[in-house]
């Protein structure tokens, strides 16, 4: 097996003929010596005329017309050798399933990313996971999500964070995480694969799998987990730890019912304020964190793909572009003990192709996010543009530092937007070209919002430093992607959820709460993840972590 780079340009990239001379090339030999061979990774590189840069591997043996690579319309026979191997390689993952269980339970509150990785691999480890979910199963889920939008009636229980899957199932399926140190990617591709995600997840740098294949991948995963002898508690909300001499062995319901386990883990997501409310209340150590703030971008998906792509040539044979920004400025706060502040500016979360949507979960809050189907073909970009936040930048807002100061100011503008849309979850939105001069919008430009959008200042409504960065931001933003400042942008408020502002300490070692031994915080909202792979790689460390200590007691 040789492995090789080749950079091809898109019309190359379409055609397996001309794929196949430039591996021949690449090689050194004549196609017709050419042995067959695979695309194993793939990324568009679009800084200057597009090139996807594709990491190919030779095999030995004769060309046959199978190992051809695909084109971008028949990229099924482009992946096959990839599919299979991700399908034997998944499937010896889960045949580790059978193993017989041993009496070791462990109990897993919420059933997102994390929540859900972490109840595979605790059934490969031999041990029983109890999934304990306060919303519905994904298929009833819908319904609710359909509701909110008709009603504007957020259910605190069932919405876009809530319910099986969490906050990762009606969104863009982004599947890259910055960190790679956090453990095997491709241990959570591979068991994405073999639930029905595209195979094609393996080979793509910046992969995704899109909302409208999510969930039934998560109801697969229901499905394994359950047939090897998991057991899940919907509709089943956690408002209380049992804790015996300083040790965690299981949780009670709002229902009142208590569930034992040996240990648990808690994977409730950066939503779930009334877990950070009872840590409160109980005493239990809890950890201020910065988050970051801003909106979500809308452009048309077009004008993205011409900056992007430098022209109007490829929109046929590349997909809809993405994007990611960041830049570092400087804020003239005068709330802040600094005159001067440095944060971070960032894109976050970008949707080619995408819907914007509600993402609050209870009456009383605005928040938006982005979500994207498998085709990413709805004619707009979105994406969140975010402003990092510290507890120093709202030490005038809050004097009283505590842990969840960043909370109740991430809250406080919730609800300034909330209130600035009419007591609705209408979104806020403002043209980005009238942000910039902080004057509301006397029009706005057509959204993909999943509701309606009220024109509204979000120049008042937002924190002034907020503002100051994100119109500095928006500048670098232009000079790196001339055009992006246009007309035809609007902005959407408020992009608060990028990350959990209140991080639940544990031990670096044990990955136990300092103070309750046998508590597992896990995932996004414990502050440990960020995203769906990351918040998945957080939920198998938490399960090995337990399959340690199990061991060597
Ligand atoms: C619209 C949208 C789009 C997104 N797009 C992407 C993307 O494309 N790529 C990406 O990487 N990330 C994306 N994210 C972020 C990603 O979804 C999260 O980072 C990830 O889901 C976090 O995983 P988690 O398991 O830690 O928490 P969550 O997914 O938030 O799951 C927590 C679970 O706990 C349950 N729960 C909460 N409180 C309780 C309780 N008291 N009792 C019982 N159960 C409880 C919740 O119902 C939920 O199911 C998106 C998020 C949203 C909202």
């Amino acid at each position: 097996m040789k492995q090789l780079q080749i950079d091809l340009i898109p019309e190359e990239y379409a055609s397996p003929s001309s794929v196949r001379r430039a591996v021949a090339q690449a090689m050194g030999v004549r196609e017709d010596e050419l042995e067959p061979f695979r695309i194993t990774r793939r990324s568009i590189d679009c800084r200057r005329r597009p090139l996807y840069h594709c990491t190919v591997e030779v095999e030995s043996g004769k060309w046959h017309p199978e190992g051809e690579l695909n084109t971008l319309e028949k990229k099924k026979n482009v992946v096959k050798k990839v599919e299979n191997d991700a399908k034997q390689t998944a499937a010896a993952d889960l045949s580790t399933f059978h193993f017989p269980l041993s009496t070791k339970q462990v109990l897993i509150v919420g059933a997102g990313p994390a929540g859900l990785f972490a109840a595979l691999r605790a059934l490969q480890l031999g041990m029983k996971p109890i999934i304990v979910e306060r919303g519905k199963p994904v298929e009833e889920r819908k319904k609710d999500i359909v509701s909110l939008v008709r009603t504007k009636e957020v259910n605190p229980d069932s919405n876009w964070c809530f319910g099986e899957g969490g906050a990762g199932t009606y969104s863009d399926g982004k599947l890259y995480t910055r960190s790679t140190k956090r453990g095997d990617v491709s241990q959570v591709l591979r068991l994405f694969v073999e639930h029905g995600a595209d195979p094609d997840i393996m080979v793509d740098v910046h992969a995704h799998i899109g909302t409208d294949r999510l969930p039934a991948i998560i109801a697969s995963m229901r499905k394994t987990i359950t047939e090897a002898g998991g057991e899940y508690h919907f509709n089943t909300r956690v408002t209380d730890l049992i804790v015996k001499d300083g040790r965690v062995c299981g949780v009670v319901t709002a229902a009142g019912d208590e569930i034992e386990a040996d240990a648990v883990i808690l994977a409730t997501g950066h939503s779930a304020r009334d877990i950070y409310e009872l840590f409160t209340r109980r005493g239990w150590l809890l950890e201020a964190k910065p988050f970051a703030l801003g909106v979500r971008v809308e452009h048309p998906q077009e004008l993205i793909n011409e900056i992007q792509y430098h022209g109007k040539n490829y929109s046929k044979l590349l997909p809809p572009a993405t994007y990611s920004l960041t830049t570092q400025v400087y804020s003239n706060n005068q709330t802040t003990r600094q005159s001067s502040n440095q944060h971070g500016v960032f894109s976050f979360c970008m949707c080619p192709g995408g819907v914007i949507v509600p993402a609050a979960t209870a009456g009383g809050q605005q928040v938006v996010n982005g979500m994207s189907n498998a085709a990413r073909n709805s004619g707009f970009a979105n994406s969140g543009i975010a402003v990092t936040v510290g507890s120093e930048d709202i030490s005038s807002i809050s004097r009283e530092s505590s842990p969840t100061s960043l909370l109740d100011f991430q809250k406080s503008v919730e609800r300034r937007a909330f209130e600035a849309a009419g007591n609705t979850i209408d979104a806020p939105s403002q043209r980005l070209v009238d942000f910039l001069r902080r004057k509301p919008s006397s029009r706005l430009n057509k959204s993909n919002y999943m509701g309606h959008c009220v024109s509204a200042p979000l120049h008042e409504i937002l924190p002034d430093f907020v503002v100051d960065c994100l119109i500095q931001g928006f500048k670098d933003f232009d000079r790196k992607m001339r055009g992006f400042i246009t007309e035809e942008a609007s902005l959407l408020a408020v992009e608060s959820r990028t990350s959990s502002p209140v991080r639940i300490p544990r031990d670096k070692e044990t990955l136990q709460h300092p103070q309750l031994q046998g508590l597992y915080p896990c995932g996004e909202g414990a502050g440990y993840a960020g995203g769906i792979v990351s918040s998945a790689l957080d939920g198998i460390r938490c399960v090995e972590a337990i399959g340690m200590l199990h061991s060597r007691q």
